[in-house]
């Protein structure tokens, strides 16, 4: 057997083991403590701790722990954007939180709508680092796409995003705060328990959510909780380009959606198209597919296939894509390319992409084409890229 593994160095191995944090230029350090504190306020964020932090802190005020049941439902479920606004804790208490702590969510320094309605915010966080939230309507149903790091170390090469480089991770608060922060925005608090406009949350923003998985998996604890957001885990996809080691994880502890970016049916061209192929190559993720727990034919995992023309469209590799996705419950979403400026690549024709997925069909595959979205605010797939590091590079 060829050795295919590309050597990686000490940092890469201890990030990708999720033990490390990316090369930071910050003073806030999102793996230190779930609680971070406001630069500028020297309070610390509520936001993004845990039920049990949350009752740690609470304790330590030398309150009951019903306390803090209180207030995180006033955080998470009735959307509270000040401590005054929590009328059922009394006023010395509310004065002690808002001497010590901050509710802020980032800050939306542009709110982008799309003509297809697609909405598309740039968030900046404390320390002015900034990343993208986008909001899909569809129906009576609405995908928030949220992101899991400033930046992204994985360079996929179709992606916008791959190139800019690895700022930093989010922090908990911050991943969760774009939640909270796109329902102020479609005024939706407290949790509704019909009729929601957000529906679905997809980590598939910038970012590799499995190389931040503890920030990620605390966030996504905190959404899925009935008494606040309240997000059903069923409606919470995680989409990976394969950290392999962190798959069985993610499944066993989260129980999300599984969603993988394929993009290619051979070592050889994954290799080149999503760099990370190189240290788990293809067979090493769909045998971790394989075994993703809770993974079944009523929760397909999904592997999404951009189309690039000329590249890996053609029939064959529709029907090794087939071959590879045998026995597994699958889902394919084909993506039509959304180029960028500077962009390696052009999208398949309709004509081609229409002939790639009667290939999977006929086969029985599930398979879909995804329409795209928001691509006049460079909202759509592989777009997002905040727009700060433009403007710094032509400053
Ligand atoms: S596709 Fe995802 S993992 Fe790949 S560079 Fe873009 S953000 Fe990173």
């Amino acid at each position: 057997m060829p050795q295919r593994k590309a050597e990686t160095g000490p940092a890469e191995k201890a990030l990708i083991a999720g033990v490390a944090k990316p090369r930071s230029h910050t003073n806030l350090d999102p793996m230190d403590s779930p609680a971070t504190i406001d630069a500028a306020t020297e309070l610390k964020a509520l936001i993004g701790l845990g039920r049990d932090e949350l009752e740690a802190e609470i304790a330590g005020l030398g309150e009951p722990a019903f306390r803090a049941r209180q207030l995180w439902h006033w955080i998470y479920h009735r959307g509270a954007r000040s401590f005054e606004e929590m009328t059922t804790l009394s006023k010395s208490f509310r004065a002690k939180l808002a001497g010590r702590y901050s509710l802020a969510r980032p800050e939306a320094t542009r709110d982008l709508i799309s003509t297809d309605g697609t909405r598309k915010w740039l968030m900046r966080f404390a320390d002015g680092q900034e990343a993208e939230t986008v909001l899909i309507p569809e129906g009576d149903r609405g995908a928030l796409c949220i992101s899991a790091q400033v930046g992204c170390t994985l360079n996929c090469t179709f992606c916008y995003t791959g190139t800019q480089s690895l700022v930093r991770n989010l922090t908990a608060g911050e991943i969760v705060g774009q939640i909270m922060l796109a329902r102020d925005a479609v005024g939706e608090w407290p949790s509704p328990t019909h009729e929601r406009q957000i529906t679905n949350i997809v980590l598939m923003g910038m970012g590799e959510p499995l190389l931040n998985y503890d920030n990620v998996a605390r966030a996504v604890k905190i959404a899925l909780d009935g008494d606040g957001i309240a997000i059903s885990r069923r409606r919470i996809t995680l989409s990976t380009a394969g950290v392999v080691p962190m798959i069985k994880r993610c499944g066993a502890e989260l129980g999300v959606n599984l969603a993988i970016s394929l993009h290619a049916v051979t070592d050889e061209l994954r290799d080149k198209i999503v760099p990370l192929n190189r240290k788990y190559p293809i067979a090493e993720l769909l045998a971790a597919c394989r075994a993703y727990p809770g993974a079944s034919s009523a929760r397909r995992i999904t592997f999404e296939y951009i189309m690039l023309d000329g590249v890996n469209d053609s029939d064959t590799d529709a029907k090794a894509l087939v071959k590879l996705l045998e026995g597994l419950p699958a889902k394919v979403n084909l993506i039509p390319f959304n180029p960028w400026p500077g962009a390696l690549y052009a999208c398949s024709p309709p004509e081609r992409i229409d002939a790639f997925i009667k290939i999977l069909q006929n086969a029985g595959l599930v398979a879909i084409t995804r329409t795209p979205r928001g691509r006049d605010i460079m909202a759509a797939c592989g777009q997002l890229r905040s727009e700060s590091i433009k403007q710094r590079r032509f400053k």
